[in-house]
């Protein structure tokens, strides 16, 4: 299913992206919590990318981020190279058959909005989802009844050695906010089928679900979305609150008052008072409900990831 597609002819003597370190994660977290980056490189686009990985040595740890809203750094931060693609690996193209193709540091809410207003219908959906394409691959991110990978007609990816592949959705084994694909490749852009609609439908349908969502989420305080998956015919929002979990806090983070399941950063949580948040949460409700909630968020650093 896969097809190599790019090797070829790529200068490898200037890089030109930016390139920091000892980058704070905490400034690429939407929980606006956690350690640094030893190294964070933010490529100029897909071809500076390929030079970047080509010049890391092979054991280096690799981390990628988009907008960091399903991502927990730990305090201890990250000993190796985080490559973040929001700012520049952001390019929309609008195809023939109703379909786009996207970079993955298009950010979810813009692809939603770019492709109502051009008529295309399908990524409403996203118009709530806080973070980047490339997020919404990885995680399978979704809302509303529609998931990210039922509109993938195909996947760009890239590895450690700057090889592109195309890859279609029979090379992923994709479930609720779950997706597991050839070991270490990351997505680089994908193409989308859409269906051809409205585009003042398709923008009122988007007011209708931001309204819908600020009225039943903290979005005013930093935080990552559902914490813990909904278990198969639950919700994980309402066994946390029938524990009285909303409110508990430790240090500066909280569960949130609005939704139980969505932890809060007060505005002094470290990246440790959210995780022991999280586990207290999760010992509770196995305790009180016999059901042991799966984590939504990744949580990464401080020696061990997962
Ligand atoms: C207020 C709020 C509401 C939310 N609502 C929803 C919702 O309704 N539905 C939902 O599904 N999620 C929701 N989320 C969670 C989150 O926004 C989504 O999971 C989003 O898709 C994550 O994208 P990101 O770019 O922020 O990913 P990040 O948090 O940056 O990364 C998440 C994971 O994806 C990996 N990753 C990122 N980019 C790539 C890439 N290019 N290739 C391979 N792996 C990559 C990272 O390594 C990491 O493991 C919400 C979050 C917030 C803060």
């Amino acid at each position: 299913m896969s097809a190599l597609v790019m090797t070829t002819a790529i200068p490898t003597n200037e890089l030109r992206g930016t390139l920091r370190q000892d980058e704070p994660m905490a400034r690429h977290t939407s929980w606006r919590a956690g350690g640094s980056a030893k190294v964070f490189y933010q490529p100029a686009d897909i071809k500076d990318l390929i030079v970047f990985l080509r010049s890391l040595s092979a054991n280096e740890p690799l981390y990628w981020v988009g907008l960091g809203s399903n991502l927990l750094v730990r305090d201890g931060g990250l000993n190796g190279t985080v490559i973040a693609t929001s700012n520049n690996l952001n390019r929309l193209e609008f195809l023939d058959n109703h379909q786009v193709r996207a970079e993955v540091g298009v950010a979810s809410p813009k692809l939603a909005r770019e492709t109502a207003k051009q008529g295309l219908s399908g990524l409403e959906f996203l118009c709530g989802i806080p973070g980047t394409l490339g997020g919404a691959l990885a995680l399978n991110a979704g809302a509303l009844g529609s998931e990210m990978w039922q509109r993938v007609v195909s996947v760009e990816t890239i590895n450690r050695q700057g090889q592109l592949q195309h890859r279609t959705p029979a090379d992923y084994q994709i479930s609720y906010r779950h997706v597991e694909g050839p070991a270490e490749e990351w997505f680089v852009a994908a193409t989308l089928q859409l269906e051809p609609g409205e585009s003042s439908a398709s923008l009122e349908l988007i007011k209708g679900y931001l309204a819908r969502r600020s009225a039943t989420q903290p979005t005013q305080l930093p935080n990552a979305g559902s914490v813990f998956r909904n278990p198969p015919g639950d919700y994980a929002a309402r066994l946390i609150e029938t524990c009285g979990l909303k409110n508990t806090c430790v240090g500066g983070a909280c569960v949130s008052e609005k939704h139980a399941n969505f932890i809060i950063n007060t505005g002094t949580a470290t990246a440790g008072d959210i995780e022991a948040l999280i586990e207290r949460v999760a010992n509770t409700v196995k305790r009180e409900h016999g059901i042991a909630l799966v984590r939504e968020v990744h949580i990464v650093g401080g020696g061990r990831d997962d």
